[in-house]
Parts: structure tokens; C-alpha cells; sequence
């Protein structure tokens, strides 16, 4: 650290999805930012591993895994239940969706990710969205320490950018006006471009490179005028987890209707675009839909002991009381959270090596091995700057 927090600026830049993997492929920020290490992500999708990295704690401990959970209390979507028993062809569409989704999200005064996704119609009024509010502000997380809770009564000036105030391009314009204004000590930025882009263009190498160009680019150019202004910069630049390349689909919504599961009598499901979770009122269905997916060889069930070493068993069963997942490149489709195929996904198992983030930085000092360890990182960091202050 400098003399003084006046001659140092610190840098916490999040890029969703640059995975280990890809960072192989590129010279990415070498020049500026030489050490760098592979880290473990968390099993689940940006839902679980982005709150991970903003408390160090895993998915079972700050209470965030998967984006749609069983509703502990009342759902958003309660108002919806009257409407059940009216024929398909209303409210199965994107118009009724739309309306749904958007008068949910203002009734329960949501300021975060908020999709009813495809949950069938007929058991929405029993499902919640598990991010009603904005991560990148102070109380976030309720119940949960986030980074900028404490940047935040640590009382050191810092700036927090994410998607919810523009694109990664105006994200970064923001931060290079800031930064030139001495606006503040620490910087954190969440960048969610790469994570989109990824989705389509994975395993296209000269384009995925070009764009690997384009952040790499504009984060030298902000940390090299803070370099000609006589300051230092320590910057830490992590992923919440990588990118794996879709080779084959599985169509598991078939397999379980031709195995005579009801998907809207005898459960309730939810098909993510990597895992499918149940959730089983009735006696017998259990072992039905067991039974029908054993023979999947897709996939496989995941004891409630792995889900234990995973930090993702929730005792309430709240994202499923059985929990089935691809393996790493087969894809569920179709499945309730999006109408295309895309060429990359994230959220298979974290031992696939496709699935690990990555570490950057100018310092030497640490060593993560784990998204969960960049909490300790950066509470480091700022209680160094508090120290000076
Ligand atoms: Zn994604």
C-alpha cells in the first residue's frame, strides 16, 4: 500500500463468466496484472456464486442458490392464483407473462433479477424469486454481510457500478470520469457483458478474443491514467465462474412425460438450463420420477450428501426436495429459462474444469483458491486503506 490512501486507488472488477479456461487462450491484462490463479466456483448459477463472492459465504450459509425457490412466505406471484383454472391458451403466452412478471415485480417492491421464467401458470402462486433486491447496494443481502456493507461503515469513499445503472461500456465510462475526478478510494465494478456474449459465442475463439480486447483495453486505459496522475493502483479483477461449451441437448421434460409423470399434477418442477429440481407432495411420486430419471444417463441425482459438501442443502427443501443435474455440456432443453439453445452455459457441477473463475492482479499477496476466499481479499484491502485514514 502507498504512503497514504491519497496515493492509492483500489480496484474490484467482477467480469461474469471469464472463466480460467478462456483466460488460457488470452494475453489478457499480462502486461499490467502478471499474477493470476484458478478458482473453484460454487455449484449453481450467477444467483449462488455472485452473492458468494459479495459475503465468502456458500450458497446454504447467505441463502441465495437458484433464482426460482418454493416461497417461504407469501409469493410474489399470490395474485396469480385466482387465474389458474383458466384455460391454457390465456395465460400460457408471452403477453399474460409479461404482465405477470411486471406487476409481481412492483407489488413486491422488487429492485433486483426478477422472471416468473416458465414456471407453469398452474403453481406460480407458490414460487418466489430469490433476488428482491439490488446485491450492489448496502443491505443487499438481508441477513447476510455484503463487501459493500462493509466498504460502506468501514467509511471509506468507494463507488459500487453494475448493470442495473447501464451498459459494461457506460459502466466503464463512469469509472474512467471518476476515477480522473479522485472521486474515491476503492472501485467496484460489476461487469455482465462478457456472460451474455459467452452464451452465444462460446468456442468462437477470434471472436471471443476480440472482445477479451475490448475489456482488457478499457480497463488499461483507466488504470494507466491513474498511473500518470502519480498514483498506484492495486487491482483485483475475478469471475464468479466460467463457460462451458454446449455438445449435446437432452429433452428430460419428455422423458419424465413418457414415463407417465404429470408435471402439473404430480409435482411441481422447476427445469433450469443445467438441473432440475422437484419438489414432491404427494407419497410414491418420489420414487416414480427417481426411477423414470435413473435411467438418464445424461445426468444424475445428487445425494443429499454431495449437496452438503457442495454448501448448497437447504433442510426446508426451499429450491427442491430432489435435484437432478446434466452433465457438464448437455444442456436441458427445452427448459424454462430461456426459448433458444445457447452455445455456452454455466451451472454444471464445479469439477468441471469449464466451470472455474479466475483471479487477476498487479499484487502479489494473495493466493484465492476459492470465489469465496475474494471476500477475504477485499475485506483485506479495505481495512489496509481504513488504516491510513
Ligand atoms: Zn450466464
Amino acid at each position: 500500500m502507498g504512503a497514504s490512501p491519497g496515493d492509492t486507488v483500489v480496484f474490484f472488477i467482477l467480469i461474469d463468466a471469464l472463466g480460467w479456461n478462456i483466460l488460457q487462450t488470452h494475453p489478457f491484462l499480462e502486461s499490467i496484472a502478471p499474477h493470476r490463479c484458478c478458482n473453484r466456483t460454487v455449484l449453481g448459477f450467477s444467483s449462488a456464486a455472485i452473492p458468494t463472492i459479495l459475503t465468502g459465504k456458500l450458497p446454504s450459509e447467505h441463502g441465495r442458490w437458484n433464482l426460482l425457490s418454493l416461497a417461504q412466505g407469501r409469493s410474489p406471484f399470490f395474485w396469480v392464483k385466482p387465474f389458474r383454472f383458466l384455460p391454457r391458451s390465456f395465460v400460457e403466452n408471452r403477453g399474460a407473462r409479461k404482465v405477470v412478471n411486471t406487476v409481481s415485480k412492483i407489488i413486491s417492491r422488487s429492485e433486483g433479477y426478477f422472471s416468473s421464467y416458465g414456471v407453469p401458470f398452474c403453481h406460480l402462486h407458490r414460487f418466489d424469486v430469490c433476488e428482491k433486491k439490488n446485491i450492489y447496494k448496502p443491505g443487499g443481502i438481508p441477513g447476510c454481510e455484503t463487501i459493500i456493507d462493509y466498504m460502506r461503515d468501514a467509511g471509506v469513499s468507494y463507488r459500487v457500478y453494475s448493470y442495473h445503472d447501464g451498459t459494461d461500456e457506460e459502466l466503464l465510462d463512469r469509472m474512467g470520469h471518476d476515477v480522473a475526478a479522485n472521486d474515491a478510494y476503492v472501485y467496484f465494478q460489476y461487469l455482465s457483458g462478457m456472460d451474455a456474449f459467452l452464451h452465444q459465442k462460446c468456442g468462437m475463439t477470434s471472436e471471443v478474443a476480440k472482445k477479451m480486447d475490448w475489456y482488457a483495453d478499457n480497463i488499461t486505459n483507466i488504470y494507466r491514467a491513474v498511473i500518470e496522475n502519480g498514483k498506484s493502483v492495486r487491482l483485483f479483477l475475478f469471475s464468479d465462474h466460467g463457460m462451458t461449451p454446449i455438445v449435446n441437448h437432452y429433452d428430460l421434460i419428455s422423458d419424465l412425460t413418457t414415463h407417465g409423470i404429470d408435471l402439473e399434477r404430480d409435482c411441481m418442477a422447476a427445469f433450469d438450463s443445467t438441473m432440475a429440481r422437484f419438489w414432491v407432495p404427494q407419497m410414491g411420486v418420489e420414487s416414480r420420477i427417481r426411477l423414470a430419471l435413473e435411467r438418464c444417463t445424461a445426468g444424475r441425482w445428487l445425494p443429499e450428501e454431495e449437496l452438503r459438501e457442495l454448501g448448497v442443502h437447504f433442510p426446508d427443501h426451499r429450491y427442491g426436495d430432489m435435484i437432478f443435474l446434466m452433465h457438464p455440456g448437455t444442456l436441458i432443453f427445452p427448459n424454462w429459462f430461456g426459448r433458444y439453445a445457447p452455445a455456452g452455459m454455466h451451472g454444471f457441477h464445479p469439477d468441471d474444469s469449464h466451470s472455474d473463475a479466475a483471479y487477476i492482479s498487479n499484487v502479489e499477496q494473495y493466493s484465492p483458491k476459492s470465489i469465496c476466499d475474494f471476500f477475504g481479499v477485499m475485506k483485506n484491502e479495505i481495512d489496509a486503506l481504513r488504516r491510513y485514514s
